[in-house]
């Protein structure tokens, strides 16, 4: 199933990057070499927008809303029958957990399910002006869409922004992570297999400023779908800026999850475990900021820490509780902010190295940072890594005030019995989603983005379908 090398899909076809140059993908649990990957550039990026211009202003806009529906659907089977395959893949490219892997290809099944139940179903409206008019209005797709996606959650975050993208009738050019490509290149074997139109879906593999770059610049596409960094999402809206293309930007997050001591303790720290840990804590909605009202943070916190240390970490194809980092770079990025955390101040309750029976992999023992300030940097900057930061509040007001201290606003979650607290903060935190009772509750249908530098515009649900249509109002006098 794994292949030695990988050549960019563009047009339908595998095709050499016009270079000759390749990169290579690793494996995060074992540090090897997995596969040698063309390394696209500008020429590629050129030829994967023109065959998805020829797609879009051809073949895939002859389909039916109905025929669209039906290939997305196909492929959502498709993918749910691949699931082994899929998750395998993605396990050996990101170090996931393989039953992590799994879930993730079938919400990614289910976004190409929920999508194509739309395709025929999204629609304009007709507008009272009096006799005189009629008025109505069309959803026209804005035609080539651009989707950089980052390497957390590879195959899943493509499902997410592609689904709705071709299920309103646009095509799209694909630049993965260049740490994990695999399963954005079987995903295009498998819509080849079922019969979607050549340039449809085009996959550029390659690094981020030369592929990526050339992508968001490109004058001929219609829209830029970014999920990423901060630091790279700024650089998308100047490019996009460049011909005023519209942005959707996914960005990171340094998400409160909020302990009152009134909630159910038991389930509170599973969740809280959960919102951390999952995925090695890179998830960019991650709950990274454990905010613990003071009565119960001994408790918690000594709860927690054991719940920590009791994980299994160890290869994704084990199916441990927590595979490695995705890199050597991300390894080392988490290690140093752990000690930064401690020359701040904070206190290490457990973890904060390679666990001892690792010589080699990107493993990081799930860790506790205790006593951590508001203003210090563990406390204001994403690590995404397994690394929770503890702060305490005495009320409701405090709690406020800490979540919404920092730059980003992606999510938060609540734990409590009081449905007074629970809503109250609910509605005064600044964050695209809130949890309530539940760690990363939702799923496709909720709509997902962030507020302040976590980004703008909403993916998931139907939201989504407004980030890939244009609205066009036709008024008629009758004369
Ligand atoms: P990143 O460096 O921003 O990379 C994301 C994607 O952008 C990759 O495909 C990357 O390619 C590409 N890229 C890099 N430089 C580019 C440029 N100048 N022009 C165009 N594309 C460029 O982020 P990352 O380190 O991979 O991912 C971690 C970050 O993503 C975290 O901050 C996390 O919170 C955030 N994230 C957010 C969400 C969300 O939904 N809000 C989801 C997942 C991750 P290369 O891989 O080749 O560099
Ligand atoms: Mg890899």
């Amino acid at each position: 199933m794994l292949k030695q090398s990988y050549q960019l899909f563009i047009n339908g076809e595998w095709v050499p990057s016009r270079s000759g140059q390749w990169f290579e993908t690793v494996n995060p649990a074992t540090e090897e070499v997995l596969a040698q990957i063309a390394r696209g550039n500008k020429d590629d990026v050129h030829e994967a927008v023109a065959a998805a211009r020829q797609a879009f202003t051809g073949p895939w806009s002859q389909l039916k809303p109905k025929e669209r529906a039906r290939l997305l659907f196909d492929l959502a089977r498709a993918i749910e029958q691949q699931i082994e395959p899929l998750a395998h893949l993605e396990t050996l490219d990101s170090g996931k957990p393989l039953p992590l892997a799994r879930k993730e290809v079938l919400s990614t099944a289910r976004y190409f399910e929920y999508y194509a139940g739309a395709a025929d179903k999204f629609h304009g409206d007709s507008i009272p002006l009096g006799p005189d008019y009629v008025d109505f209005t069309l959803r026209e797709p804005v035609g080539v869409t651009a989707h950089i996606v980052p390497w957390n959650m590879p195959l899943n975050m493509i499902g997410r922004s592609v689904a709705p993208a071709l299920a309103t009738g646009n095509t799209a050019v694909v630049k993965p992570a260049e740490q994990t490509p695999l399963t954005a290149l079987y995903l295009a074997d498998m819509m080849n297999d079922l019969g979607f139109p050549a340039g449809v879906y085009n996959v550029v593999t390659g690094y981020g400023e030369e592929a990526g770059g050339t992508l968001s610049t490109h004058p001929d596409i219609d829209s830029i779908t970014f999920t990423g960094s901060v630091e790279t999402g700024r650089r998308i809206m100047h490019a996009a800026a460049t011909h005023i293309k519209p942005v959707v930007l996914e960005l990171g997050g340094k998400s409160p999850n909020i302990i009152f001591a009134d909630a159910d303790l038991e389930i509170a720290v599973a969740e809280a475990a959960k919102g951390i840990y999952a995925n090695s804590g890179q998830i960019c909605s991650a709950g990274s900021r454990l905010l613990v009202e003071k009565r119960v943070k001994e408790e918690f916190v000594a709860r927690l820490s054991q719940r920590a240390a009791q994980m299994r970490v160890g290869p994704g194809l084990d199916s441990p509780d927590m595979g490695p980092v995705v890199s050597q770079e991300q390894y080392e990025r988490v290690l140093d902010y752990i000690q930064i955390g401690q020359q701040e101040g904070a206190a290490l309750v457990t973890g904060g190295q390679r666990p001892a029976q690792f010589e080699r992999g990107y493993f990081i023992a799930p860790t506790i940072l205790d006593g951590v300030r508001p203003q210090t940097r563990v406390a204001q900057e994403e690590i995404f890594g397994p690394v929770l930061t503890v702060l305490t509040f005495e009320d409701e007001e405090e709690a406020l005030h800490i979540a919404n201290g920092v730059n980003y606003g992606l999510v938060a979650g609540i734990f409590t019995n009081n449905i007074n607290h629970a809503l109250r903060l609910a509605t005064r935190i600044k964050a695209g989603q809130i949890y309530i009772n539940e760690y990363f509750a939702g799923g496709e249908e909720t709509p997902f983005g962030g507020y302040k530098q976590s980004g703008f515009g909403r993916e998931k649900g139907l939201d989504a379908l407004h980030n890939y249509t244009q609205v066009k109002n036709i008024a008629i006098r009758l004369r």
